[in-house]
């Protein structure tokens, strides 16, 4: 499957709402992945893509979930739950994510 392709499902999926702020994002779509290819995510898995407006890109950057999010605790406390597969594949990661 292209990446393309899998872009196209994640926001099938996702609705075009941003994961992080909940906004709709229609014309500055991005896809973000979760876990940064740079910290351990994988870049073709489904699963760690989400939709994501561009400000909420741009801010998150590089960073895992719980730095970008950690001022807006209810919603990190939705992605905790929601993403119980990522803490598994990032296991082996250093550091607290969660
Ligand atoms: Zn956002």
């Amino acid at each position: 499957m292209g990446y393309e392709h899998l872009k196209a499902k994640v926001k099938k999926k996702n609705g075009l709402i941003c994961y992080y702020c909940g906004d709709k994002c229609v014309n500055d779509c991005h896809i973000d992945h979760v876990i940064p290819i740079s910290k351990g995510g994988y870049k073709g898995d489904i699963n760690n893509m989400v939709v994501s407006c561009s400000m909420c890109n741009m801010k998150k950057g590089c960073h895992l979930p719980l730095e970008f999010v950690k001022r807006t605790k209810r919603r990190l406390e939705q992605i905790r739950n929601e993403a119980r597969y990522l803490r598994r594949i990032i296991k082996n990661t250093k550091g607290k994510i969660w």
